[in-house]
């Protein structure tokens, strides 16, 4: 069994009558990519501030590396590397200064440092950038500036939260794949988000969090088998009379259907050959359809099904 890096026991935290967290436990283990994922609001932000001492919480315990975590635990905090949702760089500094100020915060060595900045502006591919001043960046490269400050002195514990808010596909890209190969090196990783495909993506354990309560957790697979839903059909149909969408609801390993704006969706449970069944229904009502796709579930399915609503909308 890997160590256990971070223990988070019954947290609570207030914003005055707001209950931001609930009684969250969470227990992270080394060489995870553990993820946060949850809509705007849930309480990751927070969980995060509070993990590193930045907020006072009102009830609860939080260990890292296996001893309590407190405003004043340096030894614990120079292993962590942290990379918040809001930037933030130096605007006076160009990027190799801004990368170097970080790094010297933990790396006193100068022939060190020199090596582990130029490590870092590899990393995260601002090779071409080093006299650019944060103003000049846009707003993909500004977040691989950030990354780059926040990972620098190579630390064994990273945290980012919503790195990939606001980011262009290409550095979206290399800020996920940055991550996965942080991992490989070594690094156990906390990482936020509401994307849930980002977090399917590159995470090898998910707490889904909503109203600073977890939901659930487990890998992606362990978190879809939780859930009724195996399959959603969707069928571009013009028209759909009442009867044939009844009949159609009554299938085998159908539980749910809707038909709005000229599209079928219909929620399979278990079952094969589903779609077939389905189309089969149209054919014999001789029933013309446009587009027909088959999705297997998502981390949105497992969001919809537990909270009953949504967990992003679609340009999210
Ligand atoms: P997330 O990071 O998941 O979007 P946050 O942790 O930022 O969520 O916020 C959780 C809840 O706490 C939200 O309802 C938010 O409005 C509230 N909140 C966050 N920070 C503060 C604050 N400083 N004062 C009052 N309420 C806050
Ligand atoms: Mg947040």
């Amino acid at each position: 069994m890997e160590n256990t890096v971070i223990k988070i026991e019954n947290l609570v935290k207030r914003y005055g009558e707001l209950i931001a967290l609930d009684h969250l436990n969470l227990e992270i283990r080394e060489g995870e990519v553990f993820g946060l994922l949850g809509p705007n609001g849930s309480g990751k932000t927070t969980t995060i501030n509070c993990l590193l001492s930045l907020l006072a919480y009102d009830k609860g315990s939080i260990e890292i590396f296996g001893k309590p975590m407190t405003p004043t635990a340096y030894d614990i905090k120079q292993q962590i590397g942290i990379i918040m949702q809001d930037v933030a760089v130096f605007d006076e500094l160009t990027v190799y200064e801004n990368i170097d100020y970080f790094c010297g915060l933990y790396i006193p060595d100068k022939a060190k440092r020199k090596q582990y900045v130029e490590d870092a502006i590899r990393f995260v591919g601002l090779e071409d950038f080093i006299k650019f001043r944060p103003k000049k960046l846009s707003g993909g490269l500004l977040r691989r500036l950030n990354i780059a400050c926040g990972i620098a002195h190579k630390p064994r514990l990273i945290i980012l939260d919503e790195p990939t808010v606001a980011v262009d596909p290409q550095s979206r890209n290399k800020i996920l794949e940055g991550i996965e190969e942080l991992n490989r090196s070594g690094a156990t990783i906390i990482y936020t988000s509401h994307y849930m495909e980002e977090v399917e993506q590159i995470c090898t354990r998910i707490a889904i969090m909503d109203k600073g309560k977890k939901i659930a957790e487990g890998t992606k697979e362990e978190l879809k088998r939780m859930i009724k839903n195996t399959e959603t059909v969707s069928i571009e149909i013009l028209e759909l009379p009442e009867q044939v969408h009844e009949a159609i609801g009554k299938l085998p390993h159908v539980y749910n259907t809707e038909y709005s704006e000229g599209k079928l969706t219909v929620f399979c449970s278990g079952g094969k050959h589903n779609l077939i069944r389905i189309l089969d229904v149209l054919q014999k009502n001789d029933l013309i359809f446009g587009r027909v796709y088959t999705e297997l579930p998502t981390l949105n399915d497992v969001f919809l099904e537990i909270t009953g609503k949504a967990l992003r909308d679609k340009e999210g």
